[in-house]
């Protein structure tokens, strides 16, 4: 049985009032027993972070990692600083990297290599755009993305987590139905079971306007093992209905 895990995505946002507000609310809202809980937040915050969440139950992630380990990068941030803030989790992928910053499926997989190398779990994210549903190459698009890592990363594949986050359902209040995520997550399953004798533990995460309204009908899906949560996670409320919701 896989443990739940629900993660926050704050993209561009906060400020060191306002995370203090809101990790203050978190803290205090969280179930005694619960699914495993993340917030990935902005790099300057990571400082901030980490002593907030000193000694509760929320793990810190951040939003992106290098995939390269020092030099010449001007503006990245390499795991071994991430290591230094305590980081657990790091999202490799998101579509918004991918879009705005051309980030290919090998970058993407030499990022999440880069981050399982020094023991952090890369959220690695992958999702269709609207055209390529329409064009009905959903299937085909995720697991192109998905075999790059795979490729990269060979049977260390059993430590990541994955993020199935349809394009077109982040941050549009259009989320995919349960059945849509279930059947991609399921294809998605199946291509790590083919790749890994211990595909069992790896969690597929759904992301894609998951709320407070929808989160346990999506969270009840047989592969859908938790959610990245980016608008509702700001709001404490919202999220800690979702962490209740994944049990
Ligand atoms: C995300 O950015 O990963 C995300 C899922 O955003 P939202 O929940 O706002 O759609």
């Amino acid at each position: 049985m896989r443990k739940k895990l629900i993660a926050g995505n704050w993209k561009m946002n906060g400020s060191l009032a306002a995370n203090q507000a809101l990790v203050e609310a978190l803290v205090a809202g969280m179930p005694v027993q619960c699914c495993d809980v993340a917030v990935c937040a902005p790099a300057p915050y990571l400082s901030q972070l980490q002593t907030l969440l000193r000694n509760s139950p929320i793990a810190l992630g951040a939003q992106d990692v290098s995939a390269h380990d020092s030099g010449a990068f001007t503006g990245e941030v390499s795991v071994a600083m991430l290591k230094e803030f305590g980081v657990r989790y790091a999202i490799v992928g998101h579509s918004e990297r991918r879009q705005y910053h051309g980030e290919s499926d090998v970058v993407v997989a030499a990022k999440a290599q880069r981050a399982l190398a020094a023991g952090i779990t890369p959220i690695v994210c992958v999702g269709e755009t609207l055209a390529e549903r329409e064009a009905g190459k959903t299937e085909e698009v995720v697991k192109r993305q998905l075999a790059a890592v795979i490729h990269t990363n060979g049977h260390c594949i059993s430590e990541i987590v994955v993020a199935y986050e349809p394009v077109w359902a982040i941050g549009t209040g259009k989320t995919a139905s349960p059945e849509q995520a279930q059947h991609v997550h399921a294809v998605l399953r199946a291509q790590l079971k083919a790749a890994s004798t211990h595909s069992d533990r790896i969690l597929i995460l759904y992301g894609g306007s998951m709320n407070a309204a929808n989160a346990a009908q999506l969270l009840a899906q047989a592969d859908i093992d938790g959610g990245l949560i980016g608008g509702a996670s700001l709001k404490a409320p919202d999220f800690l209905t979702i962490i209740a919701a994944a049990g």
